[in-house]
């Protein structure tokens, strides 16, 4: 049973000695397993020829044991040695939040860019709206006369009107 937690502990290191890599863990952790339980096993055989087969616990103790840790111990070189990946651990990927700019847009995460990669984009202040112009009655149309032009439109009013017939605005 000790044995189970040796193997575990190292297929975590193994895990994380992988990743630090850049290598997907999968078949480093088979590798791990594969060769602890290979080299457990010719340590077995071995230990059984060297000291006879009535001598299973020496056998196990002495041989197979130490056989399985230097299984293990190469597949530990292996995964901390390995070439350089690009694999990157889904787990460490921040998931993609929908939050609301400053201008009410929503605004995606990437997926592939962690959150704290992502680039503040600037927001451009709204410019203040310039207030309107009064128009200006068309030069040369001439008054007309018994009309009332506004003077905030420009349109001719009937003399009797109170207020601008085009634009609303009180032209008394
Ligand atoms: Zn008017």
């Amino acid at each position: 049973m000790l044995e189970v937690f040796a193997v575990i502990s190292l297929c975590r290191v193994n895990r994380r000695n992988a990743l630090a890599r850049g290598r997907k863990p999968g078949g480093f952790i088979a590798l791990t397993i594969i060769l602890w339980v290979v080299f457990e096993f010719i340590g077995m055989i071995a230990g059984t020829i060297i000291l006879g087969s009535d001598n299973g616990y020496l056998t196990v103790l002495l041989i197979a044991l130490p056989c399985a840790g230097l299984g293990g111990l190469i597949s530990f070189l292996i995964a901390k040695n390995c070439p350089q990946g690009n694999y990157v651990d889904p787990s460490t990927i921040a998931k993609p939040v929908m939050t609301v700019g400053p201008n009410g847009a929503p605004i995606y995460g990437n997926p592939n860019i962690p959150a704290y990669q992502m680039q503040q984009v600037p927001v451009q202040p709204m410019q203040p709206v310039q207030p309107m112009q009064p128009v200006q009655p068309v030069q040369g149309a001439g008054p007309v006369a018994g009309m009332r032009y506004c003077r905030y439109c420009g349109a001719a009013n009937n003399s009797t009107s109170k207020f601008c017939e085009s634009c609303g605005q009180n032209i008394e």
